[in-house]
């Protein structure tokens, strides 16, 4: 079993992220005056798909029923490179343009940015994990917007089936990147190679929606594979408190 781990935590911090492209600090947040509720009247020009969308994410989702790309259908094409933290892991991690590719038979998106939320914003069947990243990808100069959703669970140490989450993790590299970033803030070398294949493997959800953050713009295409990636308690525990509540 794929077991995630580590990846994020240094990755994280994130206060308020970031399904856009802008990495600058955002002005909303997620539990003040500034929550959810309230981005809408905090910018009534340009968030009104905020309070007013027909579409907007994250959603409950069910497997059963949402229209799902078999293993493969999805194609995924992350070269390995040197990524820079963003200033204080406060916001997303910007990635190099012409490096990452996303292709679904209908678009090809270029990997922006990914970012990580604690915990999930989408749901399965009501349930929500403790961890979820986000990599944005556009397409036409940014008109068009996919973004790969996958979801963090804890890993069970009781379970023989378990492998160990620090061996085999699509985001092993992330997650010693993010620790080393929390005293650095040079570039390292980070590698996406076992999460590409994570996601070639997986069935994975899809279905139009939105960013889950002002402007809450609608037409997003999201891909969400089936199952999540596991994730140590200990790494899952310094995500946490490098991100606090970001959902
Ligand atoms: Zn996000």
């Amino acid at each position: 079993m794929l077991s995630l781990t580590v990846l994020f935590l240094a990755i994280f911090l994130v206060q308020g992220i970031q399904c856009s492209t802008d990495s600058n600090k955002p002005s909303y947040n997620y539990t003040d005056t500034g929550g959810p509720l309230e981005w809408y009247s905090m910018d009534r020009k340009n968030n009104k798909a905020c309070s007013q969308g027909k579409i907007q994410s994250p959603i409950n989702l069910d497997p059963d029923t949402i229209r799902t790309l078999a293993p493969g259908e999805l194609k995924i094409n992350i070269s390995d490179v040197d990524i820079k933290p963003p200033k204080l892991l406060s916001s997303s991690f910007k990635f190099p343009p012409g490096k990452g590719y996303l292709t679904d038979g209908n678009s090809t998106y270029e990997l922006r940015q990914f970012h990580f939320h604690t915990p999930s914003e989408h749901h399965i069947k009501g349930e929500y994990y403790p961890a979820e990243v986000h990599f944005v990808f556009e397409a036409n100069k940014g008109e068009r917007k996919g973004v790969l959703g996958v979801l963090f669970d804890l890993v069970d140490p009781e379970s023989p089936d378990t492998d160990s989450p620090d061996t085999d993790s699509p985001f092993q590299t992330i997650f010693n990147h993010i620790k080393r970033t929390r005293y650095s803030s040079r570039s390292y070398p980070v590698s996406f190679r076992e999460l590409g294949d994570f996601v070639r493997a997986s069935d994975v959800m899809t279905y139009t929606g939105s960013l889950t953050t002002p402007p809450c713009t609608e037409g997003v295409q999201w891909y969400i594979p089936h199952d999540a990636i596991l994730s140590s308690v200990g790494d899952y525990t310094l995500l946490r408190k490098l991100l606090k509540f970001n959902a």
